[in-house]
């Protein structure tokens, strides 16, 4: 049985399942233009609406006709709803924000301005940017925080979603965007650790109806170990022909295992940041992924700071075709990354995103369930 999605048609191009999409938080994955992502492989990156409604503003934004053409970026964007990062701010600090059932107020430190974000208006920005994908503003919580604080989640959740999707629904007509063109909406599913909750609020927003879902709040233990449970519960509450996206999901193992678990979108910053840390992932076999089950390890880290590699004539990997491994040596890396030449940040990114997309292509090969 294979009802799983294989891929997905947007305005911006098709997406192939699973699929890895780097964070482009400001507009930019940092250090590398859109021609460079291309050459990686990458069919879509993921935009941040918290920070981009911040820098340039909204309305930069619009003038300069969304965030395709401002990013020269040609393939699908996926903008998040901003909901997250809110929440993370307030949660780290209540001076900076506060939330209630009409939506979030935020201030950043070192900011002047005050921001809104409601359901409406979150859906609002998406549209104006020109996402391909749009996600609802939900209420995230941290999978240890008490009941009542889960339940309170899973209701304005809902309720939010509902108010996200009426907005869609009417900024579509007014737009009279044809269907082809449309965005699709994705709703956010909430609940922490707590099975019945995370039902409540699936069955929820599946009455209303989207054409995808998050799983949503942070899918990491205390320990930063993946909550594979709950993760996996969460992708049995929705029809397997409905594709998820297991947001923030980033570690190549834990990609394996929520890939195999149905979850068909990933998103995350981790490959970029171990990439301007000189961490590089590394294949350990030409083409294959391990069985289920199996602790072969498939993969390793190569510390480009590392003193061995100072006369490391090899490229990064063996089983790697990008810009970096195809023409320069460890070695060479090395030395960029000493003399802090920016060229080392661009040669890393690009090859740690290489092994992200050769990755969800080994998982398209065969490690699906
Ligand atoms: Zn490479």
């Amino acid at each position: 049985m294979n009802a799983y999605r294989t891929s997905l048609e947007l305005p911006h191009g098709q997406l192939h399942f699973p699929t890895f999409l780097p964070d482009a938080t400001l507009g930019v994955v940092r250090n590398v233009d859109s021609v460079d992502l291309e050459q990686c492989g990458v069919e879509a990156v993921v935009m941040n609406t918290f920070h981009l409604m911040q820098r340039p503003g909204s309305s930069t934004i619009t003038a300069l006709g969304g965030l395709h053409t401002m990013s020269g970026w040609r393939r699908p964007i996926i903008t998040d709803s901003g909901g997250f990062q809110a929440y993370s701010l307030i949660r780290q600090n209540s001076k900076y924000g506060s939330m209630n059932v009409r939506g979030i107020t935020f201030q950043p430190e070192g900011s002047e301005r005050k921001f809104h974000l409601t359901p409406e208006k979150s859906i609002q920005l998406q549209i104006s940017y020109g996402a391909d994908v749009v996600i609802c503003l939900d209420d995230c919580t941290h999978v240890d925080d008490p009941l009542e604080t889960q339940q309170e989640s899973v209701k304005r959740t809902i309720e939010w979603a509902r108010r996200c999707k009426d907005e869609f629904q009417r900024l579509m007509q007014q737009k009279r965007i044809p269907q082809e063109q449309r965005p699709l909406l994705f709703g956010v599913i909430q609940g922490g650790g707590i099975h019945e909750l995370r039902k409540q609020c699936a069955d929820a927003l599946l009455e209303i109806g989207f054409d995808g879902f998050g799983y949503g709040g942070w899918p990491l233990d205390s320990k930063g170990q993946l909550l594979t449970d709950i993760v996996m519960y969460t992708r049995e509450l929705v029809p397997s022909g409905l594709p998820m996206h297991a947001l923030g999901v980033g570690h190549p193992a834990n990609i394996v295992e929520c890939a195999r678990m149905g979850y068909a979108l990933f998103d995350s910053a981790m490959p970029t940041r171990d990439a301007r840390h000189a961490r590089l992932y590394v294949f350990t076999t030409p083409d294959s992924l391990p069985a289920p089950g199996s602790t072969e390890k498939w993969f390793e880290y190569l510390y480009v700071n590392d003193d061995k590699a100072i006369k490391n004539d090899g490229p990064v990997s063996r089983f790697c075709d990008c810009l970096c491994c195809s023409r320069y040596s460890v070695a060479y890396l090395h030395h960029l990354f000493k003399i802090n030449d920016g060229l080392f940040l661009r040669l890393a990114t690009m090859h740690n995103l290489r092994f992200m997309v050769q990755l969800t292509e080994r998982l398209r090969d065969g490690g699906r369930p």
